[in-house]
């Protein structure tokens, strides 16, 4: 792989930054549909990662990833904790079975996409976190040929923010948003967002370093 866990600080901070950054709209977006605690939950998760960065800096990926998601497990809280514990867990999980090149990690990816789903019983287009993670994963797999890294990065970062966009005039059936029903449509999700942020924070990143 091109990459290697010795950037986990650097794309920690980055995660830490972004959702620092949009905290406040998070929130509102959060108090529309949900119950305002996301940010709390995340950055509680986040916190915990900063102080284990250099620690999983010496890692290689598998078990970086599992440690990420062991963290995130327990110390997060909230139907987003188990979903993003999952994702990790999983990508680690299937690393096992998969080699660290591009096609093995869009099979890596959407293994833990599915994992996610399963976890929380729901499926894309249920206004939920899974409406970025879902297409994200697809384009991965989708751009699995294209030989220009960056290339491929930049349309992973289109597809959240598409996906992430999608989620606005959806009806949730998933999470507290679903006791609202048609009520909560028009408000984008809570969690779709930090994903999409989280992900685009993480590929700036990364093409700084391409
Ligand atoms: P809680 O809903 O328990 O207060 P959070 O506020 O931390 O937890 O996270 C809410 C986010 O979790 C939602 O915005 C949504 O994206 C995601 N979510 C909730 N339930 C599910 C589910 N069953 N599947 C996928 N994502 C979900
Ligand atoms: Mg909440």
């Amino acid at each position: 792989m091109t990459y290697s866990a010795s950037l986990l600080p650097d794309l920690i901070k980055a995660v830490a930054d972004t959702i620092e950054a949009n905290a406040d709209e998070v929130t509102a977006l959060d108090q529309a549909i949900g119950d305002g605690d996301h940010v709390i939950n995340l950055q509680r998760g986040i916190t915990a990662l900063l102080s284990q960065a250099e620690e999983l800096s010496l890692l290689d990926w598998p078990g970086a990833w599992q440690k990420i998601g062991m963290t995130l497990m327990s110390t997060m809280g909230g139907a987003s904790g188990s979903l993003f514990g999952t994702l990790f867990i999983a990508m680690s999980k299937a690393s096992h079975q998969h080699a660290l090149d591009r096609q093995g990690f869009a099979e890596i990816v959407n293994e833990a996409v599915n994992a996610v789903k399963k976890r929380g019983r729901a499926e894309a287009g249920e206004k939920t976190m899974l409406d970025v993670l879902v297409p994200v994963a697809e384009a991965l797999t989708a751009a699995s040929a294209v030989t220009d890294l960056s290339e491929v990065l930049k349309k992973l970062v289109e597809a959240a923010e598409t996906g992430v966009e999608s989620t606005r005039d959806m009806i949730a059936t998933k999470g507290r948003a679903s006791f609202l029903e048609e009520r909560s449509r028009g408000h984008i999700d809570a969690g779709a967002k930090t994903s999409q942020l989280m992900i685009s924070a993480v590929i700036d990143q990364l093409l700084k370093v391409a």
